[in-house]
């Protein structure tokens, strides 16, 4: 399918600048539309109905943007948009997409849906004869998250401190085009070594950790939460004004979605089996993440991330695990996780008029409060118009009572 191009839209930098090649690994040639600027998001406002969350709009705005550019042949290009299958409204971004398209004149472009159904489906799902998904490209695509949210976590941990400036973005790019080369060569034993070197590179960075820099936990949905353009640079804006971000990885999003048969069974009709496979899955990438923590074993200046399981609990002592809209309890479960572990700071951040999130982000602050009085949560909601001084000033708020609380310790 080389000859076919699949443009994909931006979501995560780091993790999306490694899904071309995972799919050209494949023989797919897929386009990951970089950037999103002002006139992208005015293409989705004109062609989506505005009351549509407002990722739908980023979405839609920068495909139909890269659509009209003229660089790619329409009567062989296709759309590949991820979609959760839950019940929030991003498993009708397809219908929108569709919509969109047609309203900007490209009826002809083809929109392939990726989502969780296919990738459980196991064996071998085409999508409109374009597109396969077996299981050594599930496998190859969550060996590409987990890259993604070892660099991710490494960089943010690494980039406040350091001495040289640039140096940490830097030796992320080097990672990255390592990875690209990597994933294209396919030799299983790579793995391991690849994420111990990796480790081992961003130990040597020069840092200087003499002062204390508040932690502060990024949380909420998927798209704000690690966009830079669809957040206004948050990450960037945190270590400005003095903080550490700590932005939980890309997997749990994945483990969240397909642990949701667990979670309903003692209350609906859901199979035994369904419920063994999905614990089956699991534990099986359980065992793969397993690398990076290996990886991380010695390490003084990283933290390896938590079982999934933890995240169940936690998560447990404020909110039921039923509610499974949107990030639902996924978002809850961060947040405890991040306070228990010394992450006391939080910004949740939405879509403006995300509903499912503000009862399991909002909704819960009463409670993370009383339960935690360290709490220092703010939450921040996003939109094609709001402006950026209330969310700056937010912000600047939060890390003032973050500072503040750090030298007080
Ligand atoms: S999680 Fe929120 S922003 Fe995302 S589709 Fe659902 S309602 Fe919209």
């Amino acid at each position: 399918m080389e000859d076919y191009t699949l443009l994909c839209p931006q979501m995560a930098p780091i993790h999306f600048a490694l899904f071309d090649v995972t799919f050209a690994w494949r023989g797919h040639n897929v386009v990951v539309l970089s950037e999103v600027d002002r006139n992208a998001i005015e293409d989705g406002l004109r062609y989506v109905n505005n009351d549509a969350c407002y990722p739908a709009i980023v979405v839609c705005g920068q495909l139909i943007q890269a659509l009209k550019s003229g660089k790619y042949d329409l009567n062989r290009t296709g759309v590949l948009i991820s979609q959760t299958c839950g019940g929030c409204r991003s498993t009708n971004y397809r219908a929108l997409l569709d919509l969109a398209l047609r309203r900007a004149g490209f009826s002809n472009v083809k929109v392939l849906p990726f989502n969780v159904n296919v990738v459980k489906s196991g064996g071998t799902a085409s999508l409109a004869g374009r597109f396969d998904v077996d299981l050594a490209f599930v496998r190859k695509m969550l060996v590409t998250v987990l890259y993604g949210d070892l660099l991710l976590l490494l960089s943010n941990r690494c980039r406040p401190y350091e001495v040289i400036a640039g140096s940490t973005d830097a030796l992320t790019s080097v990672w990255l085009g390592k990875l690209r080369e990597i994933i294209l060569q396919d030799k299983r034993y790579s793995i391991s070594k690849c994420m111990n070197d990796i480790v081992a590179d961003f130990e040597k960075l020069e840092l200087d950790v003499s002062v204390r820099k508040p932690k502060v936990g990024v949380v909420g949905e998927i798209l704000v939460k690690y966009h830079p353009d669809a957040n206004r640079n948050l990450v960037t804006t945190i270590e400005r004004e003095g903080g550490e971000a700590v932005v939980p990885g890309i997997l749990d999003f994945m483990l969240y979605c397909l642990s949701s048969d667990q979670h309903k069974k003692p209350y609906a009709d859901v199979s035994f089996f369904a419920g063994l496979k999905s614990k089956l899955a699991i534990w099986i990438i359980e065992k793969y993440r397993d690398k990076i923590r290996y990886a991380m074993r010695n390490s003084k200046r990283f933290e390896p991330p938590k079982q999934f399981h933890h995240l169940v609990e936690k998560a447990r002592k404020v909110i039921s695990t039923c509610n499974q809209t949107g990030e639902g309890w996924l978002l809850t479960g961060e947040m405890v996780e991040l306070i228990e572990d010394g992450c006391p700071n939080i910004v949740c951040v939405q879509p403006f008029g995300c509903l499912p999130n503000h009862i399991t982000g909002k909704g819960v602050f009463k409670e993370l409060r009383s339960k935690y009085p360290i709490a220092n949560i703010t939450t921040i909601d996003y939109d094609a118009g709001t402006t950026e001084v209330n969310q700056l000033n937010r912000i600047k708020l939060m890390m003032s009572v973050a500072q503040k609380n750090i030298k007080e310790k």
